[in-house]
């Protein structure tokens, strides 16, 4: 079919950052190559779906011209790497970010080959940090393949996909727990994290901050050399932590390292922040968080930001959300921006319904050749059956397969499709997204969906500690006592 011929394309944006020319490019070549639509994913990138082979050339040399990458945003090897998304004048803010940077910029491939591919050997890269080229090419613990182009991927790079994500202590809008490597910015905490592996994070230790290229590249290496090959779907770090357990693991990085972690420091605790509507940025400027439904510009939506972005030469950012932020507001311009936002349909109610902000679905069907039920195109009206009764705030993620795209595994609730029509059900995240879910019934077809949320919500509404959050609920009364009140349930 068409579908085998056409390709998804991603691009690769630390800290989800769009500077205004590439955001213009962006729309155009949706428009122009793909299906008119823009994805924003969870990894803070752009997707642009169905570009054909013939047009692949002229898209990328497009992107990498206005300094935009596709490098690295695929296969195996390190993927965008997170930061918030606010364009916060703050110290431990613009540390995080520039943080994040730096490790992209460590980690990707160095062959030049890439770019003579695509922009037949124009000179289109900045230069890169000192710092970041000597970490990259720092041999001193026998870390690097000296007579490689490539010095940390060598020859066959990572045995899988790896995710890093930077934060400073108490924002966990970038999900950290997702992540390989989640590194607590301002405080320069490196620990290690599970993802879909049902299995809590693990601290690997502490760093200075002006040793984490160093930490994060001796974990890195300590993948690439142990992490298994044979079989894919055991090659994730997890896999190889949970063989070796922490501490086997902590003295390998060492060693790569060159000197032990310090023992981690005490972190406050982590909260989920969305960034939506008007802020000070502290610099005299504003910027303003807008939810986009799945991460999908389109439409009318997508006309309205293109005149504000192109009228005002604005940057965005794009969030681990899916949502996406105007930055750089001047104070005069917010009031006519408003009103072309609630003109263009941004400021609905549902772009600030707490059920609504804080659901993710991946593109699913009939994007996604993986996909086994529907996500993206299902969840509005999932949102409609279980929010018309509870217009309360539960973190809902919806998947069309266990890859688990959307982050479902550290969701309120967690959809995950298992089967045509069905989904597997998890339980037990929490609004700051700090504990992994877990499994809560298999195979329960949409049609059924009600039939166990509704005394879940029911119970939760009348059991409920005070302010208790809906995963807290959950995880308190336990997988055997809410299977009884499912299977008890007879309607409200
Ligand atoms: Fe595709 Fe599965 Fe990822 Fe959804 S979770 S985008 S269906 S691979």
């Amino acid at each position: 079919g068409p579908k085998s011929y056409s390709f998804m394309l991603r691009t690769k944006n630390p800290c989800g950052k769009v500077s205004n020319k590439l955001y213009l490019v962006m729309d155009d070549l949706a428009d122009e190559f793909g299906i008119g639509t823009l994805r924003l994913t969870t990894r803070q990138t752009f997707q642009l779906h169905g570009v054909l082979k013939k047009d692949l050339k002229t898209v990328m040399s497009s992107i990498i011209k206005s300094m935009g990458s596709t490098l690295g945003a695929c296969g195996d090897l390190n993927r965008n790497v997170l930061a918030p998304a606010a364009p916060l004048y703050r110290k431990d803010y613009l540390f995080a970010q520039k943080t994040a940077e730096d490790i992209a910029a460590l980690l990707t491939p160095q062959s030049g080959f890439y770019y003579d591919m695509w922009v037949d050997g124009e000179k289109v890269m900045s230069a890169e940090p000192p710092e970041v080229v000597k970490a990259r090419n720092d041999n001193s613990h026998g870390t690097n393949f000296p007579d490689s182009p490539e010095p940390i991927y060598g020859t066959q790079f990572l045995p899988r996909k790896f995710k890093i994500a930077v934060t400073v202590p108490t924002d966990n809008s970038v999900d950290l727990f997702t992540n390989d490597i989640g590194v607590g910015g301002g405080m320069g905490r490196t620990h290690r994290m599970e993802s879909t592996f049902p299995r809590l994070a693990e601290p690997l230790g502490y760093v200075p901050k002006e040793d984490i290229l160093y930490a994060v590249k001796a974990i890195v290496v300590t993948q690439r050399e142990n992490g298994r090959r044979d079989d894919r779907k055991y090659s994730r770090m997890k896999y190889l932590i949970s063989s070796w357990g922490i501490e086997k693991f902590r003295t390998v990085v060492e060693q790569y390292y060159g000197r032990k972690f310090e023992p981690c420091r005490e972190l406050p605790e982590w909260e989920f922040k969305s960034y939506l509507g008007w802020h000070e940025q502290g610099d005299g400027g504003l910027f303003c968080g807008l939810h986009v439904d799945s991460g999908r510009v389109k439409g009318v939506m997508k006309t309205t930001l293109r005149e504000i972005i192109e009228k005002y030469n604005l940057n965005v950012r794009i969030t681990p959300n899916q949502n996406i932020i105007l930055c750089d507001v001047r104070q005069a311009w917010k009031r006519p921006i408003t009103t072309a936002l609630a003109q263009g349909g941004l400021l609905q109610p549902r772009f600030v319904d707490p059920l609504n902000v804080t659901a993710m679905a991946c593109p699913a069907l009939p994007l996604c050749p993986l996909a086994i039920t529907e996500a993206e195109r299902g969840i509005p009206d999932l949102l409609k059956r279980v929010g018309l009764k509870y217009n309360e705030s539960v973190v809902i993620r919806v998947t069309g397969c266990p890859n688990g795209c959307a982050r479902p595994y550290m969701a309120e609730l967690g959809l995950v499709g298992d089967g045509p029509n069905s989904y597997q059900i998890w339980l037990g995240g929490t609004p700051g997204q700090t504990s992994l879910a877990r499994v809560f019934k298999d195979k329960v077809k949409i049609q059924d969906l009600e039939k166990v949320l509704e005394p879940l919500f029911y119970h939760w509404k009348r059991k409920r500690l005070s302010k208790e959050s809906f995963g807290d609920f959950t995880n308190r009364m336990g997988n055997e006592k809410l299977v009884e009140l499912v299977d008890k349930w007879e309607g409200i």
